[in-house]
């Protein structure tokens, strides 16, 4: 008997990568519109001109990017009064997350972030070979900034504040972000998650590029992927002294930003009185939802996204509301053990939305 040769192996983060779950795509029904709210995607065609620009540069596909994207890089220094060695962009903010693990851990250092958060956390530290130091939320689901400071130890080199949080809705107010950046370390890194930043009407809201130019050891990453409605093109961007901009920049992919990719996240810059027309109105329909579904029974955390969060701790729970939803032809997120994230969709979805059933055992509204 002869043995099999040795395969090659990765390394041992590689198996403990966790597995991103995607949002589910809806399911057509015929008479039946089905929406997708799994996904915190913008319910919008492509803001004016967009298209336009994308087709164009779509035009180019044989030759590579603008590798140092710098018509990209000019708009965002403009539109962020920031000089252009202050940014980083990337092939989303996920891509950043990487770069930031990246750049800044060697294998078994700490990055300490809140939980329940963003899925792609867990899945980038681990990839980046560094370990994940969750943090629990409050029992309001907010970020617990004084656990996360005391969180910190010899190995944390990042910590990942996430702002509204995305799955549960909360924002941090800059008084408290103040106030734990104070008692961080100088020499650990802390990321601002401000991905939905466009959608914030909270007082005293955190202002990411400011303090990130305050403080040396601060990153604001954002995304053209939600308020922007670019989520399929992949374009993030990081805002940080220039010392940390050059090293996220260092590890970039080279060439990962699209030439499509630019051209649409420049237009979309350009094109400020339309965006700001629809954050609008994602931001009054959020609003309404989170009234109606409260007037329901329903518990639900201050919603500062473009995604309401129902904590539903109980499977059986979940699994029946999720079931309702799929019965409505809505397509929601569940996390199991702690709740379902909704993202505000189109006007008839949130009229479906707020007419499911309430929560389990309280009557249903009238
Ligand atoms: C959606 C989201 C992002 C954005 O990801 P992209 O890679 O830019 O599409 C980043 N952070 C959080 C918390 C998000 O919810």
């Amino acid at each position: 008997m002869t043995e099999n040769p040795p395969a090659p192996v990765p390394r041992s983060n590689v198996l403990a990568i966790p597995a991103y779950v995607p949002g589910k795509p809806p399911v057509a029904r015929p008479g039946v519109t089905a929406y997708k709210l799994s996904s915190n995607e913008n319910p919008f065609p492509p803001l004016p001109g967009v298209l336009a620009a994308a087709t164009e540069a779509a035009g180019q596909m044989n030759r590579y990017p603008d590798m140092g994207a710098s018509a990209l890089y000019e708009a965002l220094s403009a539109r962020l009064d920031v000089p252009v060695d202050h940014l980083a962009t990337a092939t989303g903010s996920v891509g950043l997350l990487y770069q930031l693990v990246a750049a800044f851990c060697e294998p078994g250092d700490e990055v300490v972030h809140a939980w329940r958060s963003f899925e792609a956390y867990p899945i980038a530290v681990t990839a980046g070979g560094a370990v994940g130091v969750p943090v629990p939320l409050t029992v309001d689901a907010r970020h617990d900034l004084d656990a996360m400071a005391a969180a910190i130890g010899e190995r944390t080199r990042v910590v990942v504040v996430c702002t509204p949080n995305n799955p549960t809705g909360p924002a941090v107010a800059q008084a408290e972000l103040d106030a734990f950046l104070a008692r961080v370390p100088s020499h650990v890194l802390v990321v601002v998650d401000e991905a939905y930043v466009e959608f914030v009407r909270s007082p005293d809201p955190v202002d990411g590029v400011a303090t990130a130019l305050a403080h040396p050891n601060v990153v604001v990453t954002r995304t053209f992927s939600k308020a922007y409605g670019l989520a399929g093109f992949r374009v993030g961007y990081a805002v940080a002294q220039p010392p940390l901009a050059a090293a996220l920049r260092a590890v970039s992919l080279p060439f990962g930003v699209s030439t499509v990719a630019q051209a649409a996240a420049v237009a979309s810059l350009a094109a400020t009185d339309a965006l700001l027309e629809r954050v609008d109105t994602v931001v009054a329909r959020r609003d309404r939802v989170l009234a109606g579904l409260r007037e329901r029974g329903w518990d639900v955390p201050d919603a500062q996204g473009n995604f309401v969060w129902l904590p539903i701790t109980d499977p059986e729970h979940l699994g029946a509301f999720v079931a309702s939803a799929e019965e409505a032809a809505l397509v929601v997120r569940p996390f199991v053990g702690d709740g379902v994230r909704i993202s505000i969709g189109e006007e008839e979805a949130c009229d479906r939305l707020l007419a499911l059933p309430g929560p389990t055992g309280a009557p249903i509204g009238d």
